[in-house]
């Protein structure tokens, strides 16, 4: 039985108050002793906050992107071991905002998640098609490419990490993957990583994402190859990511 994992992102969001508000009513929320696991991928400058608030609880946090160099002249990056010198669980790799906004290519994500992993962070490798793609047949070709570039390293890559499966079209849209839909993707990406080491995808938790929320979310945690979530939008509410914690914890 793999553990289910539910992780917010924060996005371009916060603010030092409305951090410690929203992590306090999460701390006053979010049981202890469930059996889900919990976190929040929140801005680099509010990694040193999280720390303070969330340290010893049973929220974890994380970064949503880290650089692919080590160090050096990159002005702006933030390295995954300055990241994880916060006390950081996760970093999130390969967002669909980063790769359509920011330019990360397959190539690039897979650095950011050696980087990740070598810092001693659980890289979370978001993969993903867009509606275009969807639309044309092609999403099990664009997840196989996106998974093949992380698998061409070997299957040991995915050992201690997390996919998070996002449908581009269901991101900050309101539209969710049906149940179906999720399960297919997520086993087809399963499967991709059991061609190569079946012990490794048998543990590999992947996450859902894509207008999670706390109507939805039961329902797809249901599902066989549906790990947990990763949540945009409804982890900037308490009670909406509270109740999306639950679900997972029953689920
Ligand atoms: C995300 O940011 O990864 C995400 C899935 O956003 P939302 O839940 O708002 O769709």
């Amino acid at each position: 039985m793999r553990p289910k994992v539910v992780v917010g992102n924060w996005k371009l969001n916060g603010s030092v108050a409305g951090n410690e508000a929203l992590l306090k009513a999460l701390l006053g929320g979010i049981p202890r002793n469930g059996t889900a696991g919990c976190a929040v991928c929140v801005p680099y400058p509010y990694l040193a906050q999280a720390r303070a608030l969330l340290e010893g609880s049973p929220i974890a946090w994380g970064s949503q992107d880290c650089s692919r160099h080590e160090k050096g002249a990159f002005t702006g990056d933030v390295s995954a071991a300055m990241i994880a010198e916060f006390g950081a669980r996760y970093s999130l790799v390969g967002h669909s905002e980063r790769r359509t906004l920011f330019g990360d290519t397959d190539a690039i994500v897979v650095e950011k998640y050696g980087r990740a992993k070598r810092a001693g962070l659980t890289p979370i490798f978001c993969v993903g098609e867009t509606l275009q793609e969807r639309e044309a047949g092609s999403t099990e070709a664009v997840l196989a490419r996106q998974v093949d570039a992380l698998l061409a390293g070997g299957a040991q890559q995915l050992e201690g990490g997390v996919v998070a499966y996002e449908p581009v079209w269901a991101i900050g849209t309101g539209k969710t993957a049906t149940t179906q839909q999720a399960q297919d993707a997520h086993d087809f990406i399963r499967r991709r990583v059991a061609a190569k080491d079946a012990k490794v995808a048998a543990q590999l938790p992947i996450l859902y994402g894509g207008s999670v929320k706390a109507a939805n979310a039961a329902e797809l945690f249901a599902m066989a190859d549906v790990d947990g979530g990763l949540v945009g939008g409804a982890s900037l509410s308490a009670p909406s990511f509270i109740q999306i914690v639950q679900a997972a914890h029953k689920g």
